[in-house]
């Protein structure tokens, strides 16, 4: 058997190390690239949203390297991601690939669902082990999302903001390899010592912006043109909220014990939209808002080109942006999307967000 899985943020860090410590062989694909995006779009339906066409590009790219076995996500969402897993297995049927598909219901069976979808995968591994793999993923999870956190603080206060993104991009190899408490937290150290040496720039006065909209949208650096590393340089502090250690939380845990999370997002989105239309629409809103009284300075939204849930928020957004003054840029994203206009866009908000400012000290 050899397992792979698409591509989502810095999810293979710990998809790898659990498959690696339980000697299933894993074959990681090759980072989303344009050919990742030309074999998805190739085979998948028109009308599917982009994070699918990824993914199955992914998939594509792993089982030309072998691959057999592919994990993925199921459920019963209320979007597309809930039929993402049988459309899937039946484009790639029918294109001839032949593979076992093993899905991961993470809606309806949380905590649970993961413990049941990798002991298929591990096969006789007991349990007590596979709970300690699942405790170790999530911890490196969270080494890779305070790895990033720090990288979006400290790049626009670098003299050369350039050098955090080289740090952070040498991070998941470096974090996949530790495959013990003690090696991670060495791993962990020295990066943030990295990080620490890179010179400062004394005139830094970062803006700050947040970073909102569908989840792999805002994940993935390849699929939103590294948004991150392109803000930090024009001197801007992204904050997000979305890192899979806080999806671990809501969905594996909170959900599975019936609590209901992020009440203060859903507070504050409530008088624009009273109910979850699935994906992430009424967090991108609730989020709007409270970064507005965080006093943020302005809010990169991503959407995926016919995102249903999304196309809701972005067609609420003019009347929060009304109330609450705060720029928001939204911007959809499809296989269509060239560099230099989404660079363009981006500089020209940078601009009025100065603007903004400098209106706002002048006052
Ligand atoms: S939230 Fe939007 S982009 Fe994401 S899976 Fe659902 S429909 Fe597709």
């Amino acid at each position: 058997m050899k397992v792979t899985f698409p591509h989502a943020g810095q999810a293979w860090v710990p998809l790898s190390t659990v498959f690696a410590k339980a000697g299933v062989e894993c074959i990681v694909p090759p980072p989303c690239s344009k050919r990742t995006l030309s074999l998805g779009v190739k085979y998948s339906p028109e009308w599917v949203c982009l994070p699918f066409k990824l993914n199955l590009g992914n998939f594509i790219e792993a089982m030309e390297m072998g691959a057999d076995t592919l994990a993925y996500v199921s459920g019963p969402g209320l979007c597309r991601l809930g039929y993402y897993s049988k459309v899937a297995e039946q484009v790639l049927r029918d294109a001839g690939y032949e593979f076992r598909m093993v899905t991961f219901d993470w809606q309806e069976k949380q905590v649970l669902g993961l413990v049941e979808f990798l002991k298929t995968l591990l096969g006789d591994r007991p349990w007590h082990q596979i709970a300690g793999d699942i405790k170790f993923g999530l911890t490196q999870l969270a080494v890779m999302d305070e790895l990033e956190r720090q990288a979006h603080y400290l790049r626009p206060r670098a003299a050369n903001p350039t050098e955090i993104t080289q740090i952070l991009r040498s991070a998941g190899q470096r974090v996949s390899k530790a495959w013990t408490d003690s090696d991670l937290k060495r791993v962990k150290s020295q990066i943030l010592k990295e990080y620490e040496d890179v010179p400062k720039n004394p005139k830094a006065n970062p803006m700050r912006v947040g970073l909102l909209g569908e989840f792999f949208m805002v994940i993935e650096p390849f699929v939103n043109m590294d948004i991150e590393d392109l803000l930090g340089r024009m001197g801007v502090e992204v904050v997000r909220h979305a890192f899979f250690t806080n999806w671990a939380k809501t969905w594996l845990f909170l959900e599975a014990l019936g609590l209901s999370h992020d009440k203060k997002v859903k507070k504050a989105a409530a008088p624009y939209l009273s109910r979850d239309v699935s994906g992430d629409a009424i967090f991108t809103l609730g989020e709007t808002i409270l970064h507005q009284k965080d006093g943020f300075d302005g809010i990169v939204h991503l959407l995926p080109f016919t995102c249903m849930p999304e196309i809701i928020a972005q067609s609420i957004m003019p009347k929060v942006t009304k109330d609450y003054e705060i720029p928001v840029l939204s911007i959809v994203l499809d296989e269509q999307m060239g560099r230099a206009g989404f660079v363009t866009r981006i500089e020209a908000f940078v601009d009025l967000m100065q603007r903004k400012r400098r209106l706002k000290k002048a006052d």
